[in-house]
């Protein structure tokens, strides 16, 4: 028999939040993954399963997700006798025993961490490394390095200044390769911390979640300037460009936007139209080198998403709008409302999944962003994903933080393994053919 055995537990993740973690143990020896979590979660990702006791842990404990993993789903892998190479087949019965639309019954992260560590361990099985792994798996014979997208301002839920568009990003797509790029991200990264601390004092410096400065900035103009500044200083002006991740579901209020929604007493009479606020991307896309948006709009206003995308050339991604999930994907297509998606292992629950998720957004021309979470752990599984789907990007957080870097740091360690075959996405991040 392949499995051997399957042992959850509870460990913590970046932000101190509880969250599980797997071990499986076949004859190829232990194959461990552990789940993220994110902040700003869509309202129709799968369920995340936490114990909602307010004595304990804020609510947020995971006890009962790592006992369905102990105490139902190890006992039946066990029991079907399937092989960790059988990763579709082992996926499939675990949406079977937990028999919901959103993995209510189990829980997401339970699922997830039990999927994840099988396609590890399926991969050793193998005897091939675990981007080649997931290549096979998804049938993918051209194997590409992606554009990272380094989240280096830090705003809206992920942080406590009064910013509210979420995150700005710098893709280094004039880069020759993967390690170019890290070079490029980590000197701009650390141009715009000496920027910030001259204008807003060392104080100001302090990094959100991801990793990304957080300066007490209102007007997201200043944000934009503030990187465009640090590009120029570091000489890699037309070589990076920008991307931001909105995440408007956070400041949609009955059908406008509130730029000042940190702010308790925001006056309402400065709210924008969703027509104002496509305005002013508009306007962003004028004036700055930004070559992508992620949830521009909120994640059920289906009609400004189909006019934005309608109305610019650069990408719009959905995450909130899409949440990995097939039946909005499709929807997504329909109404045109999107031409990325944002591809969240946790959001959708298993690994078959995720590989499915992305070849429907292919099939419809889309581009694909593989994404870590708010909430992240020191596991790499989506710096091998990202490689193994030869999707074209990545982003998972600034050039700093070990949870963050240890992806980033992992597709290093690929490229130098591939050689001179390795291919880095660059400009063509949207659709690499490299
Ligand atoms: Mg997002």
């Amino acid at each position: 028999m392949s499995i051997q055995s399957i042992k959850a537990r509870q460990i913590y993740d970046s932000r101190g939040n509880p969250t599980v973690e797997v071990d499986l143990v076949t004859e190829n020896g232990l194959f461990r993954a552990a789940v993220p979590s994110g902040a700003s979660t869509g309202i129709h990702e799968a369920l995340e399963l936490r114990d909602n006791d307010k004595s304990k842990y804020h609510g947020k404990s995971v006890l009962k997700a790592v006992d369905n993993i102990n105490s139902i789903i190890a006992p039946e892998l066990l029991k079907s006798g399937l092989q960790a190479t059988e990763q579709r087949a082992i996926d499939n019965l675990l949406l079977k025993i937990d028999g919901t639309p959103n993995k209510a019954k189990l829980g997401a992260n339970a699922i997830l961490g039990v999927s994840l560590a099988v396609c590890k361990a399926g991969a050793a099985k193998k005897g091939i490394p675990l981007y080649k792994y997931i290549a096979e798996l998804a049938g993918n014979k051209n194997i590409i390095l992606p554009t990272p997208a380094f989240n280096v301002i830090n705003g809206g839920s992920h942080a406590g200044n009064k910013l509210a568009m979420q995150e700005f990003m710098i893709l280094p797509v004039g880069a020759a390769n993967f390690t170019e790029a890290m070079k490029m991200g980590s000197e701009v990264y650390h141009h715009l911390k000496n920027i910030i601390k001259n204008k807003f004092g060392l104080d100001a410096t302090a990094v959100g979640d991801e990793g990304g400065f957080a300066p007490n900035i209102l007007d997201n103009k200043e944000g934009l300037n503030l990187i465009n500044e640090a590009i120029k200083i570091a000489g890699y002006e037309g070589k990076i460009e920008i991307g931001m991740d909105v995440a408007a579901s956070e400041f949609h209020k009955n059908g406008k936007y509130d730029l000042d929604f940190k702010n308790e007493k925001s006056d309402p009479s400065t709210y924008l139209e969703p027509k104002a606020l496509e305005a002013l991307y508009l306007d962003f896309i004028k004036n700055y080198p930004i070559v992508s948006i992620e949830d521009p709009f909120d994640q059920d206003g289906w009609d400004s998403w189909t006019s934005i995308t309608a109305s610019t050339p650069i990408q719009i991604v959905g995450d909130d709008l899409t949440v990995t999930n097939p039946i909005r994907i499709k929807t997504a297509i329909e109404k045109k409302a999107c031409n990325c998606l944002l591809l969240k292992v946790n959001q959708i629950g298993s690994v078959t999944e995720s590989i499915d998720a992305h070849k429907l957004a292919k099939s419809a021309g889309w581009g694909t962003m593989v994404s870590h979470r708010s909430g992240e752990t020191e596991d790499t599984f989506i710096a091998d994903l990202v490689v193994g789907l030869s999707t074209g990007q990545i982003k998972t957080g600034a050039p700093c933080r070990s949870e963050r870097l240890a992806k980033y740091n992992q597709i290093l360690r690929i490229e130098e393994e591939l050689g001179a075959a390795a291919k880095y996405a660059g400009k063509e991040f949207r659709n690499p053919t490299a």
